[in-house]
């Protein structure tokens, strides 16, 4: 499993000769597995990334190419390439978008929304007849299926383990499939101030590797539960650490992002093997975020290594996270999970 970051700026995208290095595309990751059917491409949100993703595989039309969004939110910044990226508008390229409902709306009423006089010219009829959409209410009771023939499918979690346990095959479009095929994507709550805001999940079963995208997340209800079984022994966690602490405590607390400080604890306690920083501040440029952000993080890690009551709370033997294993995420690079 691969994941390509298109767009790993927060808020809202920027463009400045000091944010070369990071880039200022607003949220948009891609899912790159062997578990997906040929010509499909999984992408966490469409904020402003998603344009260029949009651009880069114009090529492979013709060949299955097809569209998933997995929506965490629907904030500006997880939103808006959608308008303007080519394949929303190409009628041979199919799309699917899941997303979770937060006041009334999942991805069909965003997109009516969105689409619409006197925000954009375009009316949602014109795209809306080639998507399909999903809103995944009680998402964390639920579970996504993805096999390479079999293609995605959302699954009550009860009757997912049921399967599981009697070594049963998964029923996808009427036919069945061995789960050791398929990815399995697991969903859970994000604590982001008053948005439904959901952390994806990814098993690739055949391999074993697991990555988790967290973004739009604040560390302040220290880990649940319900998220330290989501993070558990992830082999990359993707999450939102916007803020230096001294800003967070400051000025943005309560505003639903994260801390290199926050994420940090979080990836030790949840035994989380590599973590990628994402949703930058649209003012923290790249000197910031390599000398402030980064270090943060790092030196959180030595404090945690050194700090013998919290490793005795929080039943940490061993830390494995070494200072090389927490990174920045960049747009267009791509990361081997
Ligand atoms: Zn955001
Ligand atoms: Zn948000």
């Amino acid at each position: 499993m691969k994941v390509k970051v298109w767009g790993a700026r927060g808020s809202i995208s920027i463009s400045n000769a000091n944010s070369i290095r990071a880039g200022g595309n607003t949220t948009c990751y891609e899912v790159i597995s062997e578990c997906l059917p040929p010509g499909t491409k999984l992408m966490i949100d469409s904020g402003t990334g998603f344009v260029p993703a949009g651009w880069h595989y114009l090529s492979e039309m013709g060949q299955g190419l097809k569209y998933v969004l997995l929506y965490t939110h629907y904030h500006w910044d997880h939103v808006l390439g959608l308008t303007l990226a080519p394949p929303t508008f190409i009628d041979q390229i199919p799309m699917e978008l899941y997303g979770p409902r937060d006041e009334g709306y999942g991805p069909k009423e965003v997109v009516q929304y969105i689409f619409k006089r006197p925000f954009f010219p375009v009316d949602a009829k014109r795209v809306t007849y080639k998507m399909k959409f999903h809103t995944i209410d009680d998402f964390d009771v639920h579970i996504m299926v993805v096999h390479p023939k079999g293609g995605f499918a959302v699954l009550n979690l009860d009757q997912f383990n049921m399967l599981l346990s009697a070594k049963k095959q998964i029923p996808l479009r009427r036919k069945k499939y061995d789960i050791s095929e398929c990815m399995i994507i697991r969903m859970a709550k994000a604590n982001h101030g008053n948005a439904t805001c959901i952390s994806y999940r990814f098993e690739e079963i055949p391999t074993g590797k697991v990555f988790v995208f967290c973004s739009d997340h604040e560390d302040t209800v220290g880990v649940s539960l319900e998220l330290r079984r989501h993070f558990s022994n992830a082999d990359l966690l993707v999450i939102d650490a916007q803020y230096d602490q001294q800003k967070y405590i400051n000025q943005t607390t309560g505003f639903g992002h994260g801390t290199p400080y926050g994420v940090v604890k979080q990836g030790v306690v949840c035994h989380v093997k590599r973590i990628g920083l994402t949703h930058h501040d649209p003012g923290s440029v790249d000197t910031f975020l390599e000398n402030k952000i980064l270090p943060e993080a790092v030196e959180a890690l030595k404090q945690l290594r050194s700090n013998e009551k919290f490793r005795h709370d929080y039943h940490v033997d061993d830390i494995i996270l070494t200072d090389q294993d927490v990174f920045l995420c960049y747009d267009y690079a791509e990361y081997e999970v």
